[in-house]
């Protein structure tokens, strides 16, 4: 199993560093998790074109996550030979999501069609709303959606991929609980999208100052990861972005609290299993 770091940015705009997007890949198996802004360009550099995706899940419905749900709807839709559905698995919520990015795309499909005599029919998305609990299969792949805890951000999931003898679970935003322990045991890689609190607390904005409320710190990924017998800890979605030469740092403070490999970098950073 092969994860990529296809986006390692946040809401934040960063020149270097795309939105949150991680790539799953496995023998009979290419899913995306998460959309955030420039996936497109990622998912490409990454050798993946969209119609070769088997699903995109979706941890939640921050614009973070899914800034570029249209571009991922369109560009499978036009590269696509023929009819094939987009299958998304997300939150409660995702439907009408889904629904109003279709209809925001309106005219464009109608030019489209207009304009090729071989398209005759708009993008096709085939949504299935999880929630704790529930297992699904895509690919090669069982998939199982646990509970995670952003909150007052509701409803957010974490998903466990297991394919080819290998797990990984994809923690999504959140603070440490239950949920994502359980989904977490013994699992091959845990993927964490993490804060500095350290630096965080320096930017005197209270804005900032609330995501401490919501978000894991370094730290507490790497306790998550240790309770839960995890693998390999990979850290994603950097808040402050991680500036160059910051790396070893970033890497010192979840070490102290998880012995195993720990992975972070710039986009399209990926580990094998
Ligand atoms: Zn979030
Ligand atoms: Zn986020």
């Amino acid at each position: 199993m092969r994860i990529t770091l296809l986006g390692t940015g946040s809401p934040m705009p960063d020149a270097r560093r795309a939105g949150p997007s991680t790539l799953v890949q496995a023998d009979g198996l290419t899913v995306l998790v998460d959309c955030g802004r420039g996936v497109m360009m990622r998912l490409v550099a990454a050798g993946v074109l969209p119609p070769m995706l088997d699903a995109m899940l979706i941890t939640h419905l921050h614009s973070d996550h899914i800034t570029d749900l249209g571009d991922m709807i369109t560009t499978r839709w036009v590269m696509s030979p023929g009819p094939r559905p987009f299958v998304i698995y997300g939150p409660l919520g995702t439907h009408d999501v889904v629904q109003h990015t279709l209809q925001s795309l309106t005219p464009d499909v109608g030019y489209r069609i207009h304009h090729h005599d071989d398209l005759n029919d708009g993008p096709v998305v085939e949504v299935h709303e999880m929630s704790p609990g529930d297992v699904f299969t895509v690919g090669s792949a069982q998939v199982t959606v646990g509970a995670t805890d952003h909150r007052p951000v509701e409803p957010t999931i974490a998903f466990r991929i297991e394919a080819g003898g290998k797990s990984a679970v994809m923690g999504g935003d959140g603070i440490p609980c239950a949920g994502l322990d359980e989904l977490c045991k013994n699992a091959d890689a845990y993927v964490q999208t993490v804060i500095r609190e350290d630096l965080v607390r320096l930017v005197p904005n209270q804005r900032f100052q609330d995501i401490l409320d919501y978000h894991s710190t370094v730290q507490q990924a790497a306790q998550t990861a240790t309770q839960a017998g995890v693998g390999t800890l990979v850290l994603t979605h950097y808040v402050p972005s991680m500036q160059p030469g910051q790396e070893g740092e970033w890497r010192a403070l979840a070490a102290e609290h998880f012995a195993g490999p720990i992975v972070l970098g710039d986009d399209l950073t990926a580990v094998d299993l």
